[in-house]
């Protein structure tokens, strides 16, 4: 079992939806941005897919969720780059195209660590989250060497970790401290579209309080639960891939 990497200068998070990062490892980011580590968030699809209002205006909420996205990245502490592949919503795919748009973006940003859902995760419903880790995985093979995608006319790069949340066979912890899991709870509370569909909280019920309470205390329960695998008091579990 591994504990904490040393901090990167750079890393770069790949998620399926906005919010996804932030559940995956938003702690273990705002402890690496807090240490002066640039933070940059790639999104592959849109969003669109996440409210339960038939009659919600999809073009507006996915506005709404990149602005959301990019609060909750500031929540971190991150400064480098949002960038939205905009992919649709629940028709993301591991293909070809895709695989070069995140390998495109792993060589744009350089970053020295990548983190991605873990594509292995067994029993995993939600096609995105799948499709999403692999694009992550596929996308670090396909940026490390020169002759894949050499059109795209832009340097190579060979991140020197892989850490996969949501994983499968977690061998890797990152520690949380009471800074990191605050500004955590704080950028997914940004994803304010998504407080009734993820967070179980209801706005305007009268209970909003207590349901946010209720959220805030589900992901602390995972954060120690994660950091006990490891020994630590609280944490982000992850598979660690390092020879890359
Ligand atoms: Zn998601």
């Amino acid at each position: 079992m591994g504990v904490n990497l040393p901090a990167p200068a750079s890393a770069l998070a790949i998620g399926a939806h906005p919010d996804d990062v932030e559940f995956g490892c938003g702690a273990t980011l705002a402890k690496w941005a807090a240490t002066g580590c640039v933070v940059h968030h790639l999104v592959c699809t849109d969003g669109s897919k996440g409210t339960w209002d038939p009659a919600d205006d999809l073009a507006e909420l996915v506005a709404r969720r990149q602005d959301e996205q990019r609060a909750a990245a500031k929540a971190l502490g991150a400064t480098g780059e949002v960038v939205f592949l905009g992919w649709p919503d629940g028709e993301l795919e591991s293909g070809l195209r895709q695989r070069g748009e995140v390998a495109y973006w792993i060589r744009r940003l350089r970053p020295e660590v990548v983190l991605g859902h873990d594509p292995w995760k067994r029993y995993r419903l939600h096609p995105d989250h799948r499709h999403a880790g692999f694009l992550t995985v596929d996308g670090v093979v396909a940026a490390r060497d020169p002759h894949f995608f050499p059109d795209q006319h832009v340097e190579h790069h060979r991140p020197s970790a892989l850490l996969l949340f949501e994983a499968d066979e977690p061998d890797h912890v990152e520690e949380a401290g009471d800074d990191a899991v605050a500004r955590k709870l704080a950028a997914l509370e940004a994803h304010r579209s998504q407080l009734r569909s993820t967070m179980r909280v209801e706005p305007g019920s009268g209970e909003e309080e207590a349901q946010l309470a209720a959220f805030r205390a589900r992901v602390n329960e995972r954060l120690v639960a994660h950091g006990r695998i490891a020994g630590v008091t609280r944490g982000e579990a992850f598979k660690a891939i390092t020879d890359l």
